[in-house]
């Protein structure tokens, strides 16, 4: 299944897009996309059992209607940095011997073709398009055996950074991955079901037409059931909770000389099997 949130701000409903791309309101299911339904493998199978019956009749959703968030008020949103090897190079950064944990604040999370807000006075803001899961079943301790049976779908997302604020201003990564809309997720949550092989996914983003990242998911340095496995160490993971696994190669700060977005730029990505996204750049005043 793909589950998709819809409509305005403050206003927004849970959805599902069916095998042919038709979107319809799942409303009439009961529950939204957050940790109480993640929480519970059996609300999975109860909505597919819903869907099989309604969703002929159920109402469509128009393809003008704006995509919300596809995880509703998730509790926690973590990132992995520099996990791909050729990335960490581009960084000039060596390649990490555990993974690099930082947080991104629940708030900087919008729709996946909300318009980017480039922060005020921002001089380096920057792309990253990543592989991101949403955790089922709460994870404390988990083998890496066990670590799958607590992701609950997986999802597309742009993982924004101001590079100044985050490399330049010294601290913790979080104060240039926070800003508002810098984490456009969705369109959809798939199912792990719809995924042929989550280690083998072609990723890629474009900014004005113009390919800059292209990836798979196979060349990740620590991959999900290590990185669930091993954030289960530190912290509980609850259900609802985003992990963004890290960003291939050719994000902006790695040319020479460095590309940074301006207002105007339209930068698109996508994930086999995930979907596409698409976000407009705008000054944080507009
Ligand atoms: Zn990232």
């Amino acid at each position: 299944m793909k589950l998709i949130r819809f409509g305005n701000e403050g206003d927004e409903s849970p959805g599902l897009q069916l095998e042919d791309g038709t979107r319809i309101d799942a409303t009439g299911f009961g529950m939204d996309w957050d940790g109480a339904f993640f929480a519970d493998p059996a609300n999975m199978d109860s909505l597919k059992a819903w869907a099989e019956t309604n969703a002929s009749s159920a109402p469509k959703v128009s393809n003008d209607t704006r995509l919300a968030p596809c995880v509703a008020s998730p509790g926690k949103m973590i990132c992995i940095g520099l996990n791909y090897s050729d990335h960490a190079e581009e960084a000039g950064m060596p390649i990490p011997e555990e993974p690099i944990v930082f947080f991104k604040a629940t708030s900087a999370i919008c729709g996946p073709n909300d318009p980017v807000k480039i922060p005020r006075d921002s001089q380096k803001t920057d792309w990253e398009v990543e592989l991101a899961f949403v955790i089922g079943k709460r994870a404390n301790y988990v083998t890496e055996a066990d670590a799958l049976d607590h992701v609950a779908g997986y999802l597309l997302h742009n993982d924004y950074s101001e590079r100044a604020y985050q490399l330049e201003m010294g601290g913790q990564w979080v104060k240039g991955k926070s800003c508002d809309t810098f984490a456009p997720i969705g369109p959809f949550v798939a199912t792990p079901d719809e995924l042929d092989d989550v280690n083998n996914l072609g990723m890629w983003l474009k900014v004005n037409g113009e390919t800059k990242q292209s990836g798979n998911s196979g060349t990740m340095i620590f991959n999900i059931p290590q990185l669930v496995s091993y954030l289960s160490n530190f912290m509980s993971l609850m259900p609802g909770d985003i992990i963004s696994t890290g960003t291939p190669p050719g994000v902006g700060m790695g040319f020479n000389p460095p590309q940074f977005m301006k207002e105007g730029d339209v930068v698109e990505l996508g994930i086999d099997g995930l979907g596409e996204s698409r976000q407009e750049a705008v000054n944080y005043a507009s």
